[in-house]
């Protein structure tokens, strides 16, 4: 009996001692809506979802009404949508003296209040309500009174569709998704060296012969008719997101040239091939590679083809790329000349200049705004009229030459904003942490023209939509947070914790997440000092580091610390771990980068003595080898590179098992 009261008074402690240590879970945990909301208020009762039965919603959201009763019949709640109802209902309220895409949500215990001044903000609110019923148990949410509005108009996603294609459909999941965290603009790249993507009718030679491989006739002929494109733009527009194009133009042009080929300039190739993604470097032909500036009919092709973009894609922004243009084949074309000395200019550069003016002022006569990558404006020939996508490096110091001069910036630098990037080199912390505007920008006072900010997905090595999605999510959803929630409201552990109940929705999406088992971790910087490894080797190699990217770092059991050499690669190349003493392995793999610093053409061996290498796996397209080898004992690992690369290989782990 004794020992009784004692064991009773021991597990009370226990219990009580249990109690007052459970961490407090934050209102903003429970709702887990990503991104936080500007104002949430609690109001300490509960909504049974069952309650819910009605909804209205005014005549000219209607394309509300269908993605409100979906949305509740998918997850198990019939709602009937009806005129006017006094309780138990969903009340879409269309009100004056709200910001742009801003919205009030309140849960009562009876009804749903939504009130909006625009479609954005009603539909933005119907994303926080689904998160909010998405996220509930047993059919109970919280009452709680949320106040909200976008920290930037410009949330945006460019995908290149011509280094790889996606279909409508594939399109349209992709815009179902980043709705979903409230991103509203889509850039599509629709045009580069690999294909020419949109139908145009006057030159309909762009998308036949600019989509059209000889050796590879399954990748051949995929584009978007105009009917395709209307289709996407419609989808999009219900889902409150502004599809921008893109044609990249006077560089890139390889798709224009394959077409029509008296564009290039007088001293350029007779003729011009596209090329896709899969054909080796070795066997691509080398094209110089520019629209020849000099040529009037290049200035009536672009016009035309502007003409024509303009009347397909309602938003009033054209991008016109502009990035990488060298001018070394200008310099040696006689029109270019002479347009060069008609201009008086001292830098060839600057017979950029005289194009990017030319564009700007040919996508102003359709009423709309030309946006271009930032070197249009490295010798300030962007104006106020136009808009400068800032991508270069960090961006913030091409943003202040903009900013100097009152043209306005959308930033999608490569630290931060390159999606192509693994999660090694732009983490999700990493994304988190960033913003769009840096303290020097600060200091300029002209904050209102950074338009936001764009997540930027080129596709070199980016197939199928499962990887669009992976190499997306999560961290395009700390990216939406830096866009739309107040910078004070930022706190990486909450949005952590918010995210960690958001896997489980997406995958009910259907999307196909990557799963980060180094989320916690901030960005890859390497140190002098070199890491631990996970068990004692010695790393060697024939080739430098770049920096201080040491080769012990992909032997440190971490996969977003890695290796980078100081040059590209080719046969006679070489990098090999001399484990300290022999172990027993099952598998031996490698795994190099995600963008274009990848190991493609090499083999894996190994060394049972140290001396004797033998071959056990050949890497893949996807910059992997994997070897299962049974039981072996094994005392070396060796990579060796058996064709030239063009990149800088990137090495983030060997793992043995
Ligand atoms: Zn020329």
């Amino acid at each position: 009996m004794k020992n009784n009261i004692l064991f009773i008074l021991i597990l009370m402690t226990i219990l009580l001692g249990c109690n007052s240590n459970e961490p407090t879970v934050s209102i903003e945990t429970k709702l887990a809506i990503i991104p936080q909301p500007k104002l949430v208020v609690p109001l300490s009762k509960e909504l049974n979802l069952k309650n819910i039965k009605l909804i209205e919603i005014p005549q000219v959201w209607s394309d509300l009404k269908e993605q409100f009763i979906d949305f509740h019949q998918n997850n198990f709640y019939e709602i009937e949508l009806v005129e006017k109802a006094r309780t138990n209902v969903i009340r879409v309220l269309k009100v004056e003296n709200l910001e742009a895409e801003a919205y009030k949500l309140t849960v009562n215990s009876k009804e749903v209040i939504i009130e909006a001044s625009d479609y954005g903000g009603a539909f933005n609110a119907l994303q926080t309500w689904k998160q909010l019923v998405l996220h509930s148990k047993n059919d109970i949410v919280m009452q709680v009174k949320i106040e909200d509005q976008p920290r930037f108009g410009y949330r945006g996603l460019m995908l290149d569709c011509s280094r790889h294609f996606w279909t409508v459909k594939e399109l349209k999941e992709t815009i179902t998704q980043m709705a979903f965290f409230k991103l509203n603009k889509l850039h599509l790249h629709l045009t580069d060296n690999n294909a020419w993507r949109i139908e145009i009718k006057a030159y309909p030679k762009l998308t036949t012969v600019g989509t059209y491989y000889k050796d590879y006739p399954e990748l051949s002929g995929k584009f978007y008719t105009q009917e395709d494109l209307k289709e996407v733009i419609a989808y999009a527009s219900t889902r409150n997101i502004e599809v921008i194009p893109e044609i990249d133009i006077p560089g890139h042009a390889i798709g224009i040239l394959a077409a029509y080929p008296k564009l290039a300039c007088t001293t350029a190739g007779k003729s011009f091939e596209v090329y896709p993604e899969e054909m080796p470097f070795k066997d691509r032909k080398s094209q110089a590679n520019m629209l020849c500036v000099g040529n009037p009919d290049v200035y009536t092709f672009s016009e035309k083809v502007i003409q024509e973009i303009a009347a397909i894609f309602p938003s009033k922004k054209i991008h016109l790329g502009g990035d990488e243009v060298p001018t070394s084949i200008w310099k040696t074309c006689k029109r270019c000349q002479k347009l060069h000395k008609k201009e008086q200019l001292d830098n060839w550069g600057e017979l950029q200049d005289v194009f990017t003016k030319r564009m700007s002022a040919i996508v102003q006569k359709q009423g709309k705004t030309m946006l271009g990558w930032d070197e249009i404006n490295d010798r300030h020939a962007a104006s106020s009229h136009d808009i400068v996508m800032v991508w270069r490096n960090y961006g913030f110091k091409q943003a202040v030459e903009a900013l100097e001069r009152n043209v306005p910036v959308i930033m999608a630098p490569q630290h931060g904003c390159y999606y192509d990037w693994g999660y090694a080199g732009n983490s999700t912390r990493k994304v988190y942490e960033w913003d769009p505007i840096s303290e020097e920008m600060e200091t300029l006072n002209k904050n209102n023209l950074v338009l936001g900010g764009q997540a930027c997905l080129w596709t070199e090595r980016v197939k199928t939509q499962n990887r669009v999605e992976e190499m997306l999510y999560p961290r395009i959803t700390a990216l939406a947070e830096v866009l739309w929630s107040p910078k004070e409201n930022r706190n990486w552990d909450s949005y952590l914790a918010r995210l960690e109940q958001n896997y489980d929705v997406m995958k009910a999406m259907g999307m196909s997440y990557f799963f980060d088992d180094a989320i916690n971790e901030a960005e890859f910087k390497p140190v002098k000092e070199k890491p631990a490894l996970v068990r004692h080797a010695q790393l060697t190699t024939n080739l430098n580091n770049h920096g201080n990217y040491h080769l012990e770092y992909i032997f440190d059991g971490r996969s977003n610390t890695f290796y980078w050499g100081n040059r590209s690669i080719g046969v006679g190349d070489w990098y090999q771990i001399t484990l300290g003493e022999p172990v027993q392995v099952t598998k031996v793999s490698v795994i190099t980068g995600d963008s274009k610093d990848y190991i493609q053409h090499a083999n894996l061996l190994i060394s049972e003595d140290g001396e004797t290498f033998q071959r056990v796996a050949v890497f893949n397209d996807e910059g992997e080898a994997n070897a299962s080898l049974g039981e072996k004992t094994i005392r070396a690992i060796r990579i060796e590179v058996t064709k030239q690369h063009t990149n800088w290989p990137v090495i983030k782990e060997v793992k043995i098992e």
